[in-house]
């Protein structure tokens, strides 16, 4: 039989053009009609949406070969790399990675560490060492990260599948013709199976990008069979390629790792169980800023614009209201700030109002005399404190989500937790 061979790649796209998903479908296809056997689907693992060097998607790719051809193999690999990867756009550093049967748990461990924590070059390179695997670097190849993580994804904490449909190259950079009311049937027969196909506040179709890439179009789901059917319901009035079912980390919440506020560092994605320590206010630009802590800190919640509707609700919150928020933290002039990405809202304070209070005498309403306190017209009684009276706060327990368009590719949908049961 033959060994297995993987192959992981990373960071041969640009930020304006290419894709390494594409390079990573084009890779499968060539190798399949060399007549190698692919073991499970090829795999798109997204890395740590915090990575300063990211590109859009902070994507990888990994697929398993059977191969008694290590040389022809590893040729086809360099070929592809250099035919497609965006070698001559600034911060394109592409990596690959390849490793000789089962991913050690030394490789899983590499894999949580590098979609939760910045990782470095040194780190990948030294890893490599150890375990035995082999990496090529493109300039800088800072992709060797990425490339070598992949392979290491361990996904029996949750998975789900993409479809990517890729265009005809005539066709890049036009405007995709896909029907949106296509979209919209699919969706509404296959979510939440299918995810993110639209943004129901905005009306947006999700499934295609804006960009000038090679891809047509990607359907999120479940299983493989699902996205698949969900891409037969579309009409589509251009040539597809082809389309690839990615196996993925996607929507799964990898990155998010429980942590109290004294161990929050720049990077990190954490969930974090704490109170509000400050009213939330707008600022500038509509971004919603507010305080947490927990018993080991205190740091900056930030709700920023593209999160639309979920600030409604954040701004309603109130000092002592215990919550558990979800998010990325990152350095900012304000110190650590996490960006909110999901929030479990568990316990509201009572909410109080301050009202003059009634004559303890007559229980004729006081009028309020100054700063002091407040005076019966009648009695000309007196008292200093005023009546609390509790207003309703607004706010249903629970837990809210930013919408699709502000959804990291990590970050699991609220409907994709409560209706799916990761196997
Ligand atoms: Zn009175």
């Amino acid at each position: 039989m033959d060994k297995v061979v993987w192959i992981g790649i990373d960071d041969t796209d640009s930020k304006k053009a290419g894709c390494t998903t594409f390079v990573g479908a084009l890779l499968l296809r060539r190798v399949k009609s060399l007549g190698y056997t692919l073991v499970g689907y090829p795999r798109l693992v997204r890395l740590n949406p915090n990575c300063p060097y990211k590109t859009r998607g902070n994507a990888a790719i990994a697929l398993a070969v059977e191969s008694d051809r290590f040389d022809v193999l590893e040729d086809v690999v360099i070929k592809t790399v250099e035919e497609y990867a965006e070698l001559d756009a600034e911060g394109t550093d592409p990596g690959v990675a390849f490793f000789f049967g089962e991913p050690l748990q030394e490789l899983r461990e590499y894999y949580w560490h590098t979609v939760r924590e910045l990782s470095s070059i040194e780190e990948a390179e030294k890893i490599a060492e150890n375990i035995g695997a082999k990496l090529l670097k493109w300039k800088s190849g800072r992709g060797v990260i990425g490339a070598l993580s992949a392979i290491g994804a361990d996904l029996t904490k949750g998975r789900t599948y993409e479809l990517i449909a890729y265009r005809r190259r005539d066709y890049w950079g036009t405007v995709r013709l896909v029907d949106p009311d296509s979209v919209w049937e699919m969706d509404k027969t296959t979510y939440p199976l299918t995810f993110d196909n639209v943004d129901r506040d905005t009306g947006e179709i999700r499934i295609t990008p804006h960009t000038p890439c090679p891809v047509l179009l990607g359907i999120r789901g479940v299983t493989p069979h699902i996205v698949e059917q969900a891409y037969n319901m579309l009409r589509i009035y251009e040539p597809v390629e082809f389309y690839t079912i990615f196996e993925t980390n996607q929507g799964t919440d990898a990155h998010l790792q429980m942590m109290k506020i004294s161990n929050v560092k720049e990077g990190v994605s954490a969930i974090i169980d704490c109170t509000v320590r400050s009213k939330p206010r707008y600022s500038i630009g509509g971004h919603v800023f507010f305080k947490i802590g927990d018993e080991t800190g205190e740091i900056t919640c930030a709700v920023y614009e593209p999160t639309k509707r979920l600030r409604h609700i954040i701004v309603e919150l109130e000092p002592g209201d215990e919550i558990t928020v979800y998010g990325g933290v990152k350095m900012k002039p304000e110190g650590l700030t996490l960006n909110l990405e999901k929030i479990h809202i568990r316990s509201l304070v009572k909410s109080f109002v301050k009202r003059a209070p009634r004559c303890r005498f007559c229980g004729r309403k006081m009028k309020r005399v100054g700063k002091p306190g407040y005076v019966c017209k009648s009695c000309r009684s007196f008292s200093r404190e005023p009546e609390l009276v509790e207003v309703e706060r607004k706010i249903p327990l629970g837990v809210y989500e930013v919408p699709p368009s502000a959804r990291r590719h990590l970050s699991r949908p609220l409907a994709l937790a409560t209706n799916y049961q990761h196997g």
